[in-house]
């Protein structure tokens, strides 16, 4: 449960369909030069412009490609932390410069003081990530507008785990065309082993943007999987979001009732939770128990934490079951 990945496998029927496909496709020859088929797929389904797609080898392929094209020499990227580590590493080994805003002392967006930054160090680049990995905090769309605004550089929206939180901020990319939308397979969509990702923004920063893309990132099985996927979503894939949803709301109530524990609420598939015992502690307890969650106490505000993705129901009885174990004998 530390991965944030989507607790059931793929459908059958999914698979079966991809399989089928993939027969009928010569596999000594290249993939499309760029996924053109992916891309239009793509476009209706979240409602943007086919060139205003980009389909990448995961969407952190596609965090790398943005970065290599705005970021060198001193350049800023205003993030906020704690988040997702990898903004803060690409933007250092392009020798980027980092600035960072802490969230509030509830986890939400300080957005007051992003955008103070922004007017005072007007970066190249803003990335938040809504929900938020590692706390779940929404960015709320009066206040992403009130950033797009103020923003001199582009502002990247990482959508990663959007559907657990039954938002998009992809309508505004019809107002802002320095908005960029990242969004991923690996989470709702149950692919991570398939690495499929796209980017979603105005077409004349997509071409831009594609500068840095490899040709073919795309293999021709992670296109075919991802159609299929897509046009399978309603009937095979929203139901298991749906659970996962509800999942979610009864362990945020079950870890209420265990001693100790104090549960953040969360809008993604996965929450902190704040505990008396040492998480590195804690987390060995777990795993010795064969319940593998994230210590998160390494990250900024973060020391009192651990992370867990919600699993299926049978793997969140046992987290809930191991955590009442451990933490009553640790109050004793
Ligand atoms: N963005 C966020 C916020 C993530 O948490 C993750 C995966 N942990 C990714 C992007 C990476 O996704 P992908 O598998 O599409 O590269």
């Amino acid at each position: 449960m530390n991965q944030n990945e989507n607790p059931w496998d793929i459908p059958e029927n999914v698979k079966a369909e991809t399989l089928r496909r993939l027969n009928t496709r010569r596999w000594s020859r290249y993939p499309e030069f760029v996924a053109n088929s992916l891309q239009e797929t793509l476009a209706e389904f979240a409602t943007w412009k086919p060139d205003g797609v980009i389909a990448g080898n995961g969407s952190n392929e596609l965090i790398q490609s943005l970065l290599m094209v705005t970021v060198h020499d001193a350049k800023r990227v205003l993030i906020s932390e704690p988040t997702f580590a990898l903004y803060r590493q690409v933007t250092t080994v392009l020798d980027g410069q980092v600035v960072s805003v802490p969230l509030t002392a509830t986890f939400q967006f300080d957005v007051s003081a992003l955008i103070e930054a922004v007017k005072d160090l007007k970066p190249e680049v803003v990335i938040l990530c809504s929900p938020n990995n590692p706390t779940g905090s929404l960015i709320e769309d009066a206040n992403l507008r009130q950033l797009l605004r103020t923003a001199p550089g582009l502002v990247v929206i990482d959508e990663a785990y959007h559907e657990f939180a039954e938002h998009s901020v992809v309508p505004l990319l019809n107002d802002f065309p320095n908005l960029v939308v990242l969004r991923t397979f690996s989470k709702a969509m149950g692919l991570a082993g398939m690495r499929i990702g796209y980017l979603l923004a105005a077409p004349q920063l997509v071409t831009e943007i594609r500068k840095a893309v490899l040709p073919y990132n795309l293999n021709v099985f992670s296109q075919t999987v991802a159609e299929v996927a897509v046009e399978m979503y309603d009937r095979e894939l929203m139901p298991l979001v749906k659970r996962i949803i509800a999942e979610r709301e009864r362990l945020v109530a079950e870890l209420n009732a265990v001693r100790g524990l104090e549960p953040v609420a969360s809008r993604a598939n996965f929450m902190i939770v704040r505990t008396p015992m040492q998480p590195r502690k804690l987390f060995s307890e777990l795993l010795a128990r064969d319940i593998l969650v994230r210590d998160v106490s390494g990250y900024p505000m973060l020391k009192d934490y651990f992370r867990f993705n919600v699993g299926t129901p049978e793997e969140n009885d046992q987290l809930i079951g191991g955590l009442n174990e451990i933490m009553s004998a640790s109050t004793q």
